[in-house]
């Protein structure tokens, strides 16, 4: 299978699975794409639902890295899917009646459903850099919004032939996710905070990536650059496979027919996550709708019902700092899909200078046959952890709030009573002011105290590797402007 820029596909060169990840990025600055989206057969399907998650996506993904060995895929994937990474299971489902099920993704290593990709992903890359003969190392450089960050330098601390900077802004992401980034261990590591929001942060890397010279700079010293965001394929294959382990775990557990439909929820932010569960339907997956939620920051809520993408506008940090991001750099690749490079190219290069496009009308209406979108605002957000907590005894972080507020107003709004598997993105312990603030806990504790005075009232158990974090030594407390960033990745050793 190949895959080519989302900006010149059949024109432009294609390129293996491994290559793709090995760049991250496309020369013409699009993203990479599979030249077609494989079909599962029901024989597909009835296998997949027999098997455990590794080997679940060992399969799926051996069908989009065809380069890859199977038999290494699925030694890949059961060690980054294994019980020590994943206690009780990578990604398992919990109904909170009314036919809907939350798919909880956040039980891996930093509490955050980041670590579903990018425990695998460093093993995806490692692979690629002999499968190509690469005899550089490489530079991953990523922008985050606070999750990926850590997940990220999770995966690739200590990875032979990897460096790994983390870019985050400044004030741009909670406590906790601050806190876990500067006590990360490892020799390889490097994590700068950015004055600025994280558009700018985002912006600082792609700037870093298209820099021919900076490019020449990074040889010269023994590597190139890769990126570890969501754009990297390897981030986006592996967030495939959850959806559909999801609708075979609900099959298996009786809760729904083969072949019936679902809807799927996803609380959006760069436009990754849901873009895996649209490839999953493409797939075959029974799915009907995919909702799009997001929070104040609503450029995709208004994109989807109005086909003008406009991100000039004001930039609000919410309660669900993840999804505090303007442009959604996956959406490009949909937008490819639906209407083909050069229309995507064109619409593209209009974001760029002007800050805004409008779909034309075929696109806006494809996008609107699929997708449904709805937004909260901080409030909103919180009377739904407050709901939740209330009437399900269930404890749930801002974005997986903001997805259970976009599921209930579909429903109204549509009277579609169909299952829904609704992404739950953190641990609420990941942002506990905003869990505390939504429960009304009176006498607050300070600092990291407060996660202990959560699980006490709600008799919930902090994530592991969140209670270490709150103990560790500060590593890392560099701040910089956007302009230090190109000089940055030449500074560690290791
Ligand atoms: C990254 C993230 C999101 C948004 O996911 P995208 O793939 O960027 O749309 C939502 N919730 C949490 C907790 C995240 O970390």
């Amino acid at each position: 299978m190949n895959y080519y820029s989302t900006r010149s596909m059949g024109g432009g060169l294609p390129v293996s699975a491994a290559e793709a990840i090995k760049r991250g990025l496309a020369a013409d600055g699009g993203l990479y794409l599979p030249e077609r989206v494989p079909a599962l057969s029901r024989a597909d399907f009835d296998a997949l639902c027999a098997m455990n998650y590794p080997e679940r996506a060992a399969k799926i993904l051996s069908l989009y890295l065809e380069d890859y060995d199977p038999a290494a895929l699925l030694d890949d994937c059961r060690a980054a899917y294994a019980e020590e990474r994943f206690p009780g299971g990578a990604a398992p489902v919990r109904s909170l009646g009314d036919k809907l099920y939350m798919l909880e993704l956040w039980h891996g290593p930093t509490a955050a459903f980041k670590d579903m990709a990018l425990q695998i992903m460093p093993r995806l890359l490692s692979r690629a850099l002999s499968m190509t003969d690469e005899k550089l190392l490489a530079h991953i450089l990523v922008a985050t919004s606070g999750d990926t960050g850590k997940a990220a330098l999770e995966g690739y601390r200590d990875v032979d032939g990897v460096k790994i900077t983390v870019f985050y802004p400044v004030d741009g992401v909670s406590a906790m996710q601050k806190r876990q980034m500067q006590t990360t261990r490892g020799s390889n590591v490097n994590v700068v905070a950015v004055r600025g929001n994280f558009d700018d942060a985002q912006n600082g890397v792609k700037a870093i990536f298209a820099d021919k010279a900076l490019a020449g700079k990074a040889h010269e010293n023994g590597f190139f650059f890769s990126s570890a965001n969501s754009i990297n394929w390897g981030r986006l294959a592996p967030q495939i496979v959850y959806y559909i382990s999801a609708y075979c775990d609900l099959v298996n557990a009786g809760a729904v027919r083969f072949g019936e439909e679902v809807n799927i929820a996803v609380p959006t932010g760069n436009f990754g996550n849901i873009f895996a569960a649209y490839l999953a339907r493409e797939m075959g997956l029974p799915v009907r709708r995919l909702i799009c939620a997001s929070n104040r920051n609503k450029v995709l809520t208004d994109f989807i019902r109005t086909g003008r993408y406009d991100r000039t506008r004001e930039f609000y940090k919410t309660i669900s700092p993840s999804m505090d991001i303007l442009i959604s750099s996956n959406l490009e690749r949909l937008l490819s899909v639906l209407v083909g490079p050069e229309t995507c190219s064109a619409l593209m290069e209009e974001l760029k200078t002007t800050g805004r496009y409008d779909a034309p009308a075929d696109l806006a209406e494809k996008i609107r046959a699929v997708f449904s979108g709805y937004y909260l605002d901080d409030e909103e957000t919180k009377a739904e952890i407050a709901a939740a907590w209330a009437e399900k005894g269930v404890l749930i972080d801002p974005h997986t709030a903001v997805g259970l507020g976009a599921v209930k107003r579909y429903r109204k709004e549509t009277g579609d009573g169909a299952p829904v598997i609704l992404a739950s993105t953190a641990s609420p312990y990941k942002f506990a002011p905003a869990v505390a603030d939504a429960l009304a806990l009176t006498d607050r504790a300070e600092g990291f105290a407060l996660l202990d005075q959560l699980s006490l009232a709600t008799g919930t158990e902090i994530p592991a590797p969140l209670e270490e974090a709150a103990r560790l030594p500060v590593r890392f407390e560099r701040v910089i402007d956007r302009d230090e960033m190109p000089s940055v990745p030449f500074e560690i050793g290791g």
